[in-house]
């Protein structure tokens, strides 16, 4: 299987429940490598930007809202598989119907502040990676990626 990177975000609601340790054990504890992690608070502009693929959907205001609320922090994460295996450890959107054990059905208030953010492609983890960090601000692994 091949070694892939996906983009994570902790949402603004995992900063402000405190739950940021809680949370990277999980990712760390299910075999991730952390490549590039920061916090920012992002401005209403970027996070329509980030979720510019929904910008025609009811919830896009609250939704952009939420984002632009507080600080955040978007994590590279490194593993084979990463993109699909990060998918299965979040759960689905909707905390009400993601698996149990899974970070969202444990932690998430609602569909809308569900704590964590993961790409849902390979194409779409480069783009949303190359959103918040340069390449020279990912740490290299030598058994990855080339
Ligand atoms: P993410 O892209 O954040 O990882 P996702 O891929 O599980 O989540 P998407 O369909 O891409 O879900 O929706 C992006 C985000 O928009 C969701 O994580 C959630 O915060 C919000 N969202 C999605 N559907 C709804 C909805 N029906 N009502 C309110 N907010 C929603
Ligand atoms: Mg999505």
């Amino acid at each position: 299987m091949a070694v892939e990177r996906t983009l994570a975000i902790l949402k603004p609601d995992c900063v402000r429940k405190e739950l940021v340790g809680e949370v990277l054990s999980r990712i760390q504890d299910a075999g991730f490598q952390l490549r590039a992690l920061k916090m920012i608070t992002m401005s209403k502009a970027e996070a329509e930007g980030f979720y510019s693929v929904h910008e025609d959907k009811p919830f896009f205001d609250d939704l952009t809202d939420f984002m632009s609320s507080g600080p955040c922090i978007p994590v590279v994460l490194e593993k084979e598989n990463a993109i699909e295996d990060f998918r299965a450890l979040i759960g689905a959107t909707d905390p009400e119907e993601a698996t149990d054990g899974t970070i969202r059905s444990d932690f998430a208030g609602s569909i809308e502040q569900n704590i964590v953010h993961g790409s849902d492609s390979p194409e779409n983890g480069k783009k949303e990676t190359a959103y918040f960090f340069a390449e020279h601000e990912i740490v290299a692994n030598k058994s990855s990626m080339e």
